[in-house]
């Protein structure tokens, strides 16, 4: 879709940085802000990436054999990092899986003093699942800054996508302002994602609540 205003985001330049692949594993130096991607698998998470870089290059090394388990870290303009964590919610196949992803997660957060943000990504058609749930109320605690980005509107007519969209605030208590229907296919969204991306990586430190 055509922008109104100028585009919030314009990617010159994406580098690939490399994965975290464990808890205490590397990852690159915490220089510049960094705003981290989550949702469960199939929730729509590259083709997102797709839309709002511009660009295939986040989702095709995300996808690579090796990768897809790992914290993978893009540099964006020399302006940000974009992190692309680990789609969860497959393979449920005891209980003893549940949650899997958080000892990665908990790895990453607490080696990133310059996380300002995360979206978490949720498909319209699906209700919240106990992973999403888990995933706030973990990003509460330890007060991140969350952006819900609503994913697959193009599969509801105006009313029903609404109607799905209050259906989520309401079930996972969220403040409206946080929330922001996309669509990949239909680029619905996307300036505003990238706005309220921006506007999280220019907030000052002082001005978050997240804890360091
Ligand atoms: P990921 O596993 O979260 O990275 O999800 P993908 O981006 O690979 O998408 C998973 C599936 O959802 C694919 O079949 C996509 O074609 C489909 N999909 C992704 N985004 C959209 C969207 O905006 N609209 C619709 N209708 N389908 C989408």
């Amino acid at each position: 879709m055509a922008p109104t205003g100028a585009d919030p985001l314009i990617v010159r330049q994406l580098e690939f940085l490399g994965g975290m692949a464990s808890a205490a594993g590397w990852r690159p130096e915490s220089s510049l802000p960094e705003i981290a991607f989550a949702g469960r698998s199939n929730v729509g998470k590259s083709s997102l990436l797709n839309a709002l870089l511009r660009r295939r290059t986040a989702a095709r090394v995300s996808r690579t054999p090796g990768r897809t388990r790992e914290i993978n870290f893009f540099r964006v303009n020399d302006a940000f990092l974009l992190v692309d964590l680990p789609g969860y919610g497959y393979a449920r196949v005891a209980k003893s899986r549940q949650a899997e992803w958080r000892p990665l997660i908990e790895g990453y957060l607490g080696a990133s003093p310059k996380l300002c943000g995360l979206v978490l990504l949720l498909d319209a058609r699906r209700d919240p699942s106990e992973d999403d749930y888990a995933m706030l109320s973990f990003l509460a605690e330890r007060g991140t800054p969350v952006l819900v980005a609503i994913t697959k509107m193009d599969k509801f007519g105006t009313d029903a996508g609404r109607k799905r969209v209050d259906a989520i605030i309401a079930a996972l208590e969220l403040d409206p302002e946080q929330v922001v229907p996309v669509s990949a296919r239909t680029g619905l969204g996307r300036d505003d994602l990238a706005t309220a991306l921006m506007d999280l990586v220019v907030t000052p430190d002082s001005e978050r609540t997240a804890e360091s």
